[in-house]
């Protein structure tokens, strides 16, 4: 095993020294006093992208492509002969605490490849929340792939904030030798979801249950990076109570493409052969997998600064806002606006906020939309925030000066979640 690490240590270190050699370079001043508000970012890696659609549009830095892709190995992964892309499996194994590691393009790919080598055999069902990327956002890939039906649990206890186990018990569908039924194989988890995180105890309970009813449990952890950081536990606490785990580096770690499956040989074998079937199999994956590495060693750590800028970012919303409202609390980086009551249209505030470079989903909404889903990551600045906040504040004066604030209407085709009325605001792309 410490041969896969030795190569990745031994460009760690060049990295190092490098980043010390070019500190000293004059031109680095500018981008210092440029970051001074926001020290803990690695200097010479960051780059402003101040969009607020998704953590997926971070951009590789002209340095991550310098020094880190380039100087990743050039084997080819399909006869699992790269080095940089074994070095970083075994590494998200480490963290995670499981046997192995299966880099792939997609966490849409990683969770689908979980599914179809957990599955073997129809007829089954998976349980996960409604809400659950697995089951609204993968273009109906379940079915398609591993032949099966989903029944989607509502959280009902706790504001509808997670499922717990008598959610799942609703649900569940026993193997009785009933003809009728596609009985339950798997449950499906997603830490976070929608920016909120799942509770540690409830994971634990939920493994419990999972044991008793001898189902397999899979995590969709595209954001369990940040799951971990805001719950301020280890990264293992969470992932090891999980049959596969499947995390993206291409949202909040910042790498520019990719996840990783983790689970045990057995399942990753299945899952790398699926994967070649699928047509997922790829060859000089390198460069993109020592991306991924370096973004993980050295943006990860930033999260937590992510996370308080998105605090920031709501309550200057709510105090500027005039009627504006954060109507999920921020746990993460998401912070879920609703201009409803404010008199602001979305699309004027969209305008106003492209003046200032700056982009938020929903650009053409419909006037009866209020609702955006603003997603912060380690690109984003304290000076784009505050640039933020500004623009809300100029507009809700103007409002407030039309007299536009009123009380929130009531009307509109929303679903019920987290005790609120709420409306389509996933940014699907
Ligand atoms: C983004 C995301 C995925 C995977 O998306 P890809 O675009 O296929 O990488 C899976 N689950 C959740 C919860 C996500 O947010």
């Amino acid at each position: 095993m410490s041969t896969l690490i030795q190569p990745w240590a031994f460009r760690g270190q060049r990295l190092v020294s490098t980043r010390a050699l070019l500190t000293n370079r004059a031109i680095v001043a500018t981008a210092r006093s440029l970051l001074a508000t926001f020290s803990t970012l690695p200097a010479l890696h960051h780059r402003i992208v101040a969009d607020f659609r998704s953590d997926t549009l971070t951009k590789p830095t002209d340095e991550m492509i310098k020094e880190v892709m380039l100087s990743a190995s050039r084997g080819d992964d399909v006869y699992e002969e790269d080095d940089s892309v074994r070095s970083l499996e075994h590494h998200v194994a480490q963290l995670t605490g499981h046997e192995a590691g299966l880099f792939c393009a997609s966490g849409t790919m990683t969770n689908q490849l979980a599914f179809r080598a957990s599955l073997l055999t129809p007829p089954a069902s998976i349980l996960c929340d409604r809400r659950s990327h697995v089951y609204r956002y993968e273009a109906g890939g379940l079915a398609a792939h591993s032949q099966t039906t989903v029944y989607p649990v509502q959280a009902i206890a706790n504001k509808g904030h997670h499922i717990t186990v008598q959610d799942l018990e609703r649900e569940f569908v026993v193997d009785d030798g009933d003809v009728h039924m596609a009985p339950t194989r798997l449950i499906s988890l997603e830490n976070t979801l929608d920016g909120t995180v799942m509770p540690l105890q409830e994971v634990q309970a939920i493994r419990r249950f999972a044991n008793e009813n001898k189902v397999r449990l899979h995590l969709d952890g595209a954001r369990i990076w940040n799951a971990a950081v805001a719950a301020g536990c280890d990264l293992k606490d969470y992932t090891q109570e999980f049959d596969s785990v499947s995390l993206c580096v291409s949202k909040g770690i910042g790498a520019p493409i990719g996840s990783v499956l983790i689970g045990n040989r057995g399942l990753i074998k299945k899952a790398r052969h699926f994967r070649k079937m699928f047509g997922g199999g790829w060859r000089q994956a390198g460069g993109l997998a020592a991306a991924a590495h370096w973004c993980i060693d050295n943006v990860w750590p930033t999260m937590k600064e992510t996370h308080r800028l998105a605090k920031y970012l709501a309550e200057g919303i709510e105090r500027e806002g005039r009627g504006a409202s954060i109507y999920q609390p921020v746990e993460s980086n998401m912070v879920f606006l609703d201009l409803a009551g404010s008199g602001m249209l979305l699309r004027d505030l969209s305008q106003k906020l492209k003046g200032k470079g700056i982009r938020i989903g929903n650009e053409d909404a419909a006037e009866s939309q209020t609702q955006v889903r603003l997603v912060l990551h380690w690109q984003i600045s304290r000076e784009a925030v505050d640039d933020f906040i500004e623009v809300v504040r100029d507009l809700a004066e103007v409002s407030v000066r039309e007299d536009r604030v009123s009380s929130p209407s009531e009307e509109d085709d929303e679903s019920e979640t987290n005790g609120k009325k709420q409306q389509t605001v996933y940014c699907r792309r």
